[in-house]
């Protein structure tokens, strides 16, 4: 991604930019790949950022939704999203959001459970409508990811069991309000082996088979989920993640009934690397053995490093002088608002304006007010040098 960095120091950090001619490379690379293959079609997770600008970007390059809450569905919906391209997934979905996704007209409900969908049916009979429903079947392939970000371990709270699969698919089929159309997945996230997607390939053939012989033949659409990973070590050398291996896996092992579609929920591949989190250097500290840089930014803008070890690149945007090393930190009372540990950077000095790389998934939208913090700002390249909050400090 590039940094108008004039334009960036009139801004108040720490605030999230969206470099959105990334974002537009990006999205022409998913549809250039999903177009070689027959009924591919993405729902963006808006759960990995749902910034409204960066939304608006996502719809108009023709990508559905894949929402997790009545609040994201809403979001989509004011972004532009036709309710018909959204999909709702989510272990714990409240009766109001079944509701909001009845009146709207939602493509399908991911359904995780046998109570969930005998609600969606009674919801449904009450409104005088058919939910469409999918169910979400947890495949039992370990990802080796994350373990909080790890989804598809028989042990794991979400979805539906294996053995419970057909069970569900004649419940469905008993119920007057709900109308089966299709099957889900998703194994986690961050997901750089193909082997990964692969294993769920073969696990997927292997339930199609087994609906089959038990005379269950109409699965309109196979939901992958997402999952693909991002270079967090490299975002310059990768700033737009290997799509037409991502594809290509699914080509060649996911064997597709005649006239079925295939439908993929990535998040993070689709909006990770066009995001930064932008922050300025407060003061540069001694300590006994090591030099801390302390920056205006904390867990509270970008949780990741502290809920999940993850490594952000970071990059002074300002400073040319001979690196040294430092561990860079936020200003929030907890240790673990730390977001590099002895890290070589240029030297720093207070006033240096700093990119906090690969923040655009699972950044922003993580955002919390704890220590009275504000909510920070997203800005979008586009965005007129008139909307800035201006720095109220001066350097
Ligand atoms: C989080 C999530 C996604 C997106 O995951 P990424 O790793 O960001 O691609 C897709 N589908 C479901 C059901 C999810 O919970």
């Amino acid at each position: 991604m590039t940094f108008p960095i004039d334009k960036l120091q009139t801004i108040r950090t720490p605030f999230y930019y969206y470099d959105t001619e990334l974002l537009d490379a990006t999205l022409r690379a998913i549809k250039s790949e999903t177009d070689k293959h027959a009924g591919y079609h993405l729902h963006y997770a808006v759960k990995a950022c749902a910034n409204p600008k960066v939304l608006r970007h996502i719809t108009a390059a023709g990508m559905g939704a894949d929402c997790v809450s009545g609040g994201e569905i809403e979001a989509c919906l004011k972004a532009g999203f036709p309710a018909d391209e959204i999909v709702f997934a989510g272990v714990g979905k409240c009766d109001w959001e079944i509701e909001l996704g009845l009146k709207v007209g939602i493509q399908y409900f991911n359904v995780e459970s046998i109570p969930e969908l005998e609600v969606i049916n009674e919801i449904a009979g009450r409104m005088n409508k058919v939910a469409q429903v999918s169910f979400r079947i947890n495949p039992n392939v370990d990802a080796h990811t994350h373990s909080n970000i790890t989804t598809g371990l028989a042990e794991n709270k979400f979805g539906i069991a294996m053995e419970d699969m057909e069970k569900i698919i004649r419940l469905a089929d008993s119920l007057p309000n709900v109308n089966f159309v299709g099957l889900h997945f998703h194994i986690g996230s961050q997901i750089l082996d193909m082997d990964n997607f692969v294993a769920l390939s073969h696990r997927i053939n292997e339930l199609q088979d087994r609906l089959e012989a038990e005379g269950i033949t109409e699965v309109k659409n196979i939901n992958v989920g997402g999952g693909l990973g991002i270079d967090y070590e490299n975002p310059d050398g990768h700033p737009i993640p290997d799509f037409k291996a991502y594809f290509d896996t699914y080509a060649k092992h996911l064997k597709l009934r005649p006239g079925q579609h295939l439908h993929f929920e990535l998040g993070r591949a689709v909006v990770g690397q066009c995001g930064s989190l932008v922050t300025r250097c407060l003061y540069v500290k001694q300590g006994s053995t090591k030099k801390f840089v302390i920056v205006d930014a904390g867990m509270t803008e970008l949780i990741r490093p502290a809920l999940y070890n993850a490594y952000h690149k970071v990059e002074n945007l300002t400073s040319k002088a001979p690196a040294e090393t430092y561990d860079v930190v936020g200003p929030i009372c907890e240790s673990s608002d730390t977001f590099v540990k002895d890290y070589q950077m240029p030297g720093t000095q207070r006033g240096d304006l700093l990119a906090i790389r690969s923040a655009g998934a699972y950044g922003e939208i993580m955002a919390s007010q704890y220590n009275c913090r504000p909510i920070p700002t997203g800005y979008v390249s586009e965005d007129n040098t008139s909307t800035f909050k201006t720095q109220h400090v001066d350097f």
